[in-house]
This record gives C-alpha cells, sequence and structure tokens, in this order.
C-alpha cells in the first residue's frame, strides 16, 4: 500500500488536474495557431495589382483573379 502524508495527498488532489488544465490549454493554443497559420495561408495579396482575395487551394501560386498574375503564399514581400 501506498503511504501518503495528509500535504502530499493534498498535492496530489490539486496538481494533477492542474497540470491536466495546463496541459489541455496548452494543446487549444497550439490547435488556434495551427488554424490561424492556416488562414494566413489563404489570404493574398496581388504584388501587381494589390487585390486582396482567398484561395483555397494547394496550388503554390494561385492566380490573382483581376490581373492573372501567380502570387506566392505568406506574407507578401516588397518589390524594391
Ligand atoms: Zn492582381
Amino acid at each position: 500500500m501506498i503511504e501518503l502524508t495528509l500535504e502530499e495527498l493534498a498535492l496530489w488532489l490539486l496538481g494533477v488536474p492542474l497540470l491536466g488544465i495546463g496541459f489541455a490549454v496548452f494543446l487549444a493554443h497550439l490547435n488556434r495557431r495551427g488554424r490561424i497559420r492556416l488562414r494566413k495561408r489563404e489570404i493574398l495579396t496581388c504584388r501587381v495589382c494589390g487585390h486582396i482575395y482567398k484561395d483555397k487551394s494547394k496550388e503554390v501560386h494561385p492566380l490573382c483573379p483581376e490581373c492573372g498574375r501567380a502570387n506566392d503564399r505568406g506574407e507578401p514581400r516588397r518589390l524594391g
């Protein structure tokens, strides 16, 4: 049989659920960050005409619906 003092029992009863809650919050944070990153990949800004559009395809360089130019995914970069 495992012998525990009252302090150790209280520590286990409080500590284990708190660790579980902390782990769940951490997983939720990772999940949310991943979803935000996915959404950022879907929103593109055309480097030629500045049109902002959404593209859910898996294409690496989606075409701008306004001018037809292929654009990179991710943060828009400056030309100069
Ligand atoms: Zn364009």
